[in-house]
């Protein structure tokens, strides 16, 4: 069998498979570019635990008449402007997400930019991509997300249930949500899962968002957490050991605004809690690193969830410090320094 280059709708689609693993993915992806696009208000809306229907308004920058075809094209994206992979800035800039969705998916885009007369719309339906069309949206961006995984049928027998996909889904928005204060973010969805979190700034705003979603009882329960060591900030709140839970789902930890699963961070938490904590409970907690991008690579994964620090010991250690000064001021002392 000879060589061939795969025809782009089989590209995207293998592409897809990693980036675009359940409706949740959806939604983080389109979420992601909301916040990159500078909006204040996100608003999204599911059925059949996104399965059959995801639809995510804001009220960004919204896109021209001739990006919106580049848009849902792959490799395409606005936010590399110098091609540097070393100072990204933005949540997206794979140019991705839109191809992928748009090969496994019916996808609608509805846009309308501040210096267009009006909107334009653009449908891509299992790599197929339509003519860009003239259309009425008052501003922003509306994106809908069709038969998920309708292309790709193999996949589409792996999702859970319409339940368990709109939990993932809530989980999803939370996460972005808790970096995002200042952004209202709704969420609303055939199978009772609602979300409204309204819009507040400064260090008040971030610790009631961290309330709406960690519960009322995290800011009575919750330590503030300050700390830098070498130009990497921690921020964030963490709670006290007593305030605890049976799994990791309630903590959440951010490396320049975009929220990880990293092992690297979870184990930093475990250490820093290990002398006032049983083994198999969590801490609920915030936190949020913010360091030079260039210290930071956060090209690892496709679903951008994991990163590589250029200085992982000194991260382990800014943490863990920082946590356990932070319970000795609580009066909760470690009883060794071990695990720096
Ligand atoms: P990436 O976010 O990595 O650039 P995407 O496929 O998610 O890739 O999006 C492609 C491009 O489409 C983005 O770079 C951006 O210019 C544009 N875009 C996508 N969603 C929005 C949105 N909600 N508002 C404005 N522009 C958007
Ligand atoms: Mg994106």
């Amino acid at each position: 069998m000879s060589i061939r280059i795969l025809p782009d709708h089989v590209i995207n689609r293998i592409a897809a498979g990693e980036v675009v693993e359940r409706p949740a993915s959806v939604v983080k992806e389109l979420v992601e570019n909301a916040i990159d696009a500078g909006a204040t208000r996100v608003e999204v809306a599911t059925a059949g635990g996104g399965k059959s229907l995801i639809r995510i308004s804001d009220n960004g920058c919204g896109i021209r008449e001739p990006d919106l075809a580049l848009a849902v094209e792959r490799h395409c994206t606005s936010k590399l402007p110098e091609d540097d992979l070393s100072q990204i800035g933005t949540l997206g800039f794979r140019g991705e997400a839109l191809a992928s969705i748009g090969s496994v998916a019916r996808l609608s885009i509805l846009s309308r930019h501040a210096e267009e007369p009006h909107a334009w719309q653009i449908a891509v339906e299992g790599g197929r991509r339509s003519e860009t069309v003239p259309a009425s949206h008052s501003g922003g961006t509306q994106i809908e997300v069709r038969d998920l995984f309708f292309a790709t049928p193999a996949r589409l027998k792996f999702l859970r249930s319409d339940r368990a996909e709109a939990t993932a889904i809530t989980e999803a928005v939370k996460r972005l949500a808790l970096a995002h204060p200042e952004i209202r973010f709704t969420l609303s969805g055939s199978d009772r899962t609602t979300l409204d979190l309204s819009a507040a700034r400064g260090e008040s705003g971030a610790l009631e968002r961290m309330a709406q979603i960690l519960g009322a009882g995290f800011r009575d329960n919750a330590m503030p957490i300050g700390g830098e060591r070498e130009g990497v900030l921690l921020s964030g709140y963490a709670g006290l050991p007593t305030f605890n839970r049976a799994n990791s789902l309630q903590q959440f930890i951010f490396v320049n605004g975009r929220p990880l699963k990293d092992p690297v961070l979870a184990g930093a938490l475990r250490a820093a809690y290990s002398d006032v904590l049983a083994r198999d409970r969590y801490p609920v907690l915030a936190l949020f690193i913010d360091l030079d991008p260039a210290d930071v690579d956060v090209n690892v994964h496709p679903a951008k969830m994991e990163v590589r620090f250029r200085d992982p010991g000194m991260i382990r250690g800014l943490i863990i410090g920082t946590i356990r000064d932070a319970l000795a001021r609580e009066g909760f002392r470690s009883a060794s320094t071990g695990g720096l």
